[in-house]
C-alpha cells in the first residue's frame, strides 16, 4: 500500500474538505488515524466486518481483543446496545462526550468482528472535536483501536502512528498531541455492580460520585497477578518499550539512591541506560539518560508524556530504563497500570 496521506488540522479549525474525504475512506471500507483527547485512534466503519478486519491485521493486534466502537451523538448509542442500564445514563449526562469507555450488551447490527467474538460491546463518545466530525462523516459508528502496532506505546503524537503504521493504512490526520495520553476509562454496565475494567483519567472516587458503589476487576491489582484481567487487552504484555524497563518503588529519597546505583552498576558493564524522573527529582541523577516525565505537583503531565518517554528512549537505543513509581491521587492508579504492564511486573522496592 502507498504510504498514508497525511493532514494536519486543529479543533478550533476543522479541514472540512479533508474530513469529508476521511469520511468517504471510511464508508469504502478503508482506514484512518485520527486524534482523540486520549491517544490516537485506528479507525474503520465498525459496521463493516471487513473493516474490523483490517483494523487487526493493520495493528498485528489478537482477533479476539475486541474494538470499541467511537459515536458522535448520544442517540447514537441504542441500536448498539440491547440495553442500557439507568446508571449508564447518569455516568454518560456527567461524562459524555469524554474518556470514558461504557460496555453493554451488543444489539445484532454490531458485527462479531468488531467485538472480538464477544456478546457485549464497548462504546465511547470521544470529546476532540476532529474526532466528532469524523465519525459524523464516516457515517456515524467508528470501531477505533488505539492507532500503534500491537504490544508498542500508544501513540500519543501523529509522528508515532506514522512510525508504526505509515505504510498500511489510507490516511492520518494530525491533530498535534493528545490532552490526556493515557487510554479511556472503561466501566462495565453487563454486570450486578459497574465494574472498571481499565483505569483512565477518570478514576474510581469520580466514578463512584455519580453510581456510588464501583467495582474494580480483581485482575487488575497487581498485588494478583494470577486473575486474569476481564477486558481482553488488559491481558497481553503490552504498552512495552524494546528496551528492558524496571519501576523503582519507596519513599523518594531511597527511590533515587537505588536508581543511582542500578544505574552505575549497568554503566559499569557498559550499557545505555535511561531515566524516567520528575520535575522534583530531576537533579538527583548524576549519570545516565535522564527524562524529565512531568510534575507529581500535576499528576496529568506524568499521564500525558509516558508513552512518548517509552518511545523515545526506543529511539535512543537504550538497554535498560529505571522509572520511578509514581502513586500519585489523581491518576497514579491510571499511570502504574500502564507503567506495570510496560515493565512486565519488574518492580524494585528500595
Ligand atoms: P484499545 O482500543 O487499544 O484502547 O483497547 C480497547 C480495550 O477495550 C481493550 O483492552 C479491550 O479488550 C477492551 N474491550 C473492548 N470491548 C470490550 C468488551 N466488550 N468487553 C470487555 N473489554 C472490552
Ligand atoms: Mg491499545
Amino acid at each position: 500500500m502507498a504510504h498514508a496521506e497525511i493532514v494536519r488540522m486543529s479543533e478550533d479549525a476543522l479541514d472540512m474538505e479533508a474530513l469529508r474525504r476521511a469520511g468517504r475512506i471510511l464508508k469504502e471500507g478503508g482506514l484512518v488515524a485520527f486524534p482523540t483527547e486520549t491517544v490516537y485512534g485506528l479507525g474503520g466503519n465498525a459496521l463493516d466486518p471487513d473493516a474490523s478486519k483490517k483494523i487487526y491485521a493493520a495493528k498485528g493486534r489478537p482477533s479476539d481483543n475486541p474494538l470499541i466502537v467511537h459515536i458522535a451523538e448520544w442517540e447514537s448509542l441504542f441500536p448498539l446496545a440491547a440495553e442500557v442500564p439507568e446508571a449508564a445514563r447518569r455516568l454518560a449526562e456527567k461524562w459524555w462526550p469524554g474518556p470514558l469507555t461504557m460496555i453493554f450488551p451488543k444489539s445484532d447490527l454490531v458485527p462479531y468482528e468488531t467485538t472480538g467474538g464477544l456478546d457485549t460491546v464497548a462504546v465511547r463518545f470521544p470529546d476532540n472535536a476532529i474526532a466528532r466530525e469524523l465519525i459524523r462523516q464516516g457515517g456515524g459508528y467508528v470501531a477505533a483501536p488505539s492507532a500503534n502496532t500491537s504490544g508498542r506505546p500508544s501513540p500519543t503524537l501523529a509522528a508515532h502512528v506514522e512510525e508504526d503504521l505509515g505504510d498500511r493504512i489510507d490516511m492520518i490526520i494530525d491533530g498535534g498531541q493528545v490532552q490526556i495520553g493515557l487510554e479511556s476509562t472503561i466501566v462495565d454496565f453487563t454486570e450486578e455492580l459497574p465494574v472498571i475494567l481499565r483505569p483512565g483519567f477518570l478514576n474510581r472516587q469520580m466514578l463512584e460520585e455519580v453510581l456510588g458503589e464501583v467495582r474494580i476487576d480483581p485482575g487488575l491489582l497487581k498485588e494478583d497477578p494470577s486473575v486474569r484481567p476481564k477486558a481482553p487487552g488488559m491481558r497481553y504484555r503490552h504498552y512495552a518499550p524494546k528496551a528492558r524497563l524496571a519501576i523503582v518503588e519507596g519513599r523518594q529519597e531511597s527511590v533515587c539512591e537505588k536508581i543511582r546505583e542500578l544505574v552505575s552498576a549497568r554503566e559499569g558493564q557498559g550499557a545505555k541506560v535511561g531515566i524516567i524522573c520528575t520535575e522534583e527529582t530531576r537533579t538527583e541523577y548524576p549519570t545516565g539518560l535522564v527524562r524529565c516525565i512531568g510534575s507529581r505537583a500535576d499528576d496529568t503531565t506524568i499521564a500525558r508524556h509516558l508513552y512518548e518517554i517509552l518511545r523515545d528512549f526506543d529511539a535512543d537505543g537504550v538497554d535498560y530504563i529505571y522509572s520511578e513509581a509514581f502513586d500519585t491521587p489523581r491518576m497514579g492508579q491510571a499511570i502504574m497500570n500502564r507503567l506495570i504492564k510496560a515493565a512486565g511486573h519488574e518492580i524494585i522496592s528500595a
